[in-house]
């Protein structure tokens, strides 16, 4: 058995179809890439794996279970975004520890967990900071810490690196991959970046219109976009 498991998950609005008969396998521990153009579904099918959209029609499946009957809080998924939806007006701690919280684990348990996902992003001396006197690529560190804090089985990430400059994107992508690898992490992630793609991914999953293309490691991937 896979982690994740869609079989022929389709999602459409009206008349516009998102995805259409989407079967896909991700493994424990992977690095799966999402890879298209704009409107090829990427986003949905992130937010059907996470529970936060229904398949119109079809299956999801987490460990075994269907997404879709998990309460929320039992899913066992962070998300990362883009526009890395921190708190202004909260710390660095503050904002890494901020699931916790409103989980109610104990404040010894959190405050520890907070440090230690500080420590291995590079954060420690910066957790009494604000995000605004955070650099980009800081303020990203922030975002995954609060993704690594919630020890989640799965780590959802929509173009987390897009906001960043070149080269800050480039240490990122092998930041990112290590951290995931020594933590045995399974992410799915999504971009439309094609050397992104190719340079972090296990697995690449290219689709177009709604549908899975391909699905291939790096180096067997033929006629990328
Ligand atoms: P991508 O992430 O690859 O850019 P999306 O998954 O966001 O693609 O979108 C796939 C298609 O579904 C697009 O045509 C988009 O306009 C449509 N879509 C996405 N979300 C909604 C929604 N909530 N209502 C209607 N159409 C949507
Ligand atoms: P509360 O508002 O409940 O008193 P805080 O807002 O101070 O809690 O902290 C929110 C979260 O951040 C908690 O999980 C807390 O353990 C963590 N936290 C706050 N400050 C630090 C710090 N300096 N080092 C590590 N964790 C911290």
């Amino acid at each position: 058995m896979s982690l994740i498991e869609l079989d022929a998950v389709a999602k459409s609005w009206g008349s516009t179809t998102a995805l259409q008969s989407m079967n896909l396998r991700i493994e424990p521990g992977s690095f799966c890439v999402l890879l298209g153009p704009s409107g090829c579904g990427k986003s949905t099918t992130l937010r059907i794996i996470a529970g936060l959209e229904s398949p119109t029609s079809g299956s999801v499946r987490i460990d075994g279970q269907d997404v879709t009957q998990l309460p929320p809080a039992r899913r066992g998924i962070a998300m990362v975004f883009q526009n890395y939806a921190l708190f202004p007006h909260l710390s660095v701690a503050q904002n890494i520890g901020f699931g916790l919280a409103v989980r109610k684990v104990p404040k010894a348990e959190a405050a520890q967990r907070v440090a230690q996902a500080a420590e291995l992003l590079g954060l420690a001396p910066l957790l009494e900071r604000r995000p605004a006197q955070l650099s980009g690529g800081q303020q990203q560190r922030v975002a995954l810490g609060r993704a690594l804090v919630a020890q989640a089985r799965v780590c959802l990430m929509d173009e987390p690196l897009s906001n960043l400059d070149a080269q800050l994107r480039q240490e990122m992508r092998t930041e990112l991959r290590e951290l995931q690898q020594r933590l045995g992490l399974t992410v799915v992630y999504v971009t439309h970046d094609q050397a992104e793609a190719m340079s972090m991914a296990d697995q690449v999953v290219l689709l177009h219109q709604g549908r899975v293309e391909q699905c291939a490691p790096p180096r067997d991937v033929y006629a990328a976009p």
